[in-house]
This record gives C-alpha cells, sequence and structure tokens, in this order.
C-alpha cells in the first residue's frame, strides 16, 4: 500500500495500449515510466524500500522488465540480484519450474546455485496478470532451499485471479503491488 502520491505520479506515465500483444488485451506499457527520471527514481525508492521492509537478502526479477525494476531496487538495497530467465538462456546449471498458461505451457529457470538456505528472497516484477510467473518463481526458489520474502509488482491486474493463483505457493508470504 504506497501512497497516494506515488501511485499518482506511477499511474500518470503508465500507458494503456488496447489489443495488444493480441486483441483483447489491455497492454500496461510502462516505458513512459522508465523515461522519466522523477517516476522512474521514485518507482526505485519504493522497491527498495521494500526489500528492506520485508527484510530480504536477495532481489530475483523476472524476464525482462523485472530485470529493469528488479535491478536498481536490490542496488538500492545494498543487494546482490538474480534473473529468473526464460528457457535456454542462462549458461550455468539450472533449476527449471513449468507453467500452465491459457493455452499450453511455459518454462522459467534460474541459476541453481544462487540463491540457497539463509536467503529471503523477494521477487521483483511489473505486472501480475494471471499469476503464472511469479507463481513459477516461488516455487524455483523454494526448491533452491531459499526462503521467500514475498512478491512485490509495480501494478496488479485486479480483474484477473493472479493473486489467489499465487497464494498458494506463497504460504502466507507477501503480495504487494505498489
Ligand atoms: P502472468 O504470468 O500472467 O502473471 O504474466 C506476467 C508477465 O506477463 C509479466 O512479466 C508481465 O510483464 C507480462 N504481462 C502480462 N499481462 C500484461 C499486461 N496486460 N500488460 C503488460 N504486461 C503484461
Amino acid at each position: 500500500p504506497a501512497d497516494e502520491k506515488l501511485r499518482d505520479l506511477l499511474l500518470a506515465h503508465i500507458h494503456d495500449v488496447p489489443d495488444y500483444p493480441q486483441p483483447g488485451v489491455m497492454f500496461k506499457d510502462i516505458t513512459p515510466l522508465l523515461a522519466d527520471a522523477t517516476a522512474f527514481a521514485a518507482l526505485t525508492d519504493a522497491l527498495a524500500e521494500a526489500c528492506k521492509r520485508h527484510g530480504a537478502t536477495k532481489v530475483v526479477g523476472l524476464e525482462a522488465r523485472g530485470f529493469i525494476l528488479g535491478a536498481p531496487a536490490a542496488v538500492g538495497a545494498g543487494l546482490g540480484f538474480v534473473p529468473v530467465r526464460k528457457a535456454g538462456k542462462l549458461p550455468g546449471a539450472t533449476l527449471a519450474q513449468a507453467y500452465e498458461l491459457e493455452y499450453g505451457t511455459a518454462e522459467i529457470e534460474m541459476h541453481a546455485d544462487a540463491v540457497g538456505p539463509g536467503d529471503r528472497v523477494l521477487v521483483i516484477d511489473d505486472v501480475l496478470a494471471t499469476g503464472g510467473t511469479a507463481e513459477a518463481s516461488v516455487r524455483l526458489i523454494r526448491r533452491a532451499g531459499a526462503e521467500v520474502a514475498g512478491v512485490v509488482v509495480l501494478m496488479e491486474l485486479g480483474f484477473l485471479p493472479g493473486r489467489e493463483r499465487l497464494s498458494g505457493a506463497l504460504e502466507g508470504a507477501p503480495l504487494e503491488a505498489l
């Protein structure tokens, strides 16, 4: 629950693009927010603050916009950053997690040694839609032996059941939308 001023600033720089990438989807374009120094800094500060508040020891960012938001948040909070990528992109030994899409399945990967026992990992992404990607990332982090500090996103699409889908995997860890 961020303050109203921050919320208004962020919302003013997010553009709704109808029917992208396919008919019926309202795409939330954050590129105007990234291009605005004040808004991007305010977002980075809020995410870094969330890292501290949730007692994170590492930040996981979800490909690709979760990299752009998660990396500066990690630096701001004095933490390391770990990318979770689409399958086949990471060079080392990985853990993989498949998840269901509306049509078909997808798979994400993380370096197996990137997080482990003793870590409290905060997951950062731009948009929580169906929750499938965030749910799979939470499972990956647990399989690596680390604790999940929570999931923080810029936006949650409240008309989709993402929060519900994620809640089982979170096991009580917080889901926060700025
Ligand atoms: P999901 O797994 O359905 O929660 O989808 C989350 C991923 O897809 C995030 O990494 C988002 O960047 C992207 N995404 C899904 N829906 C949208 C949307 N309407 N606008 C922008 N990005 C979206």
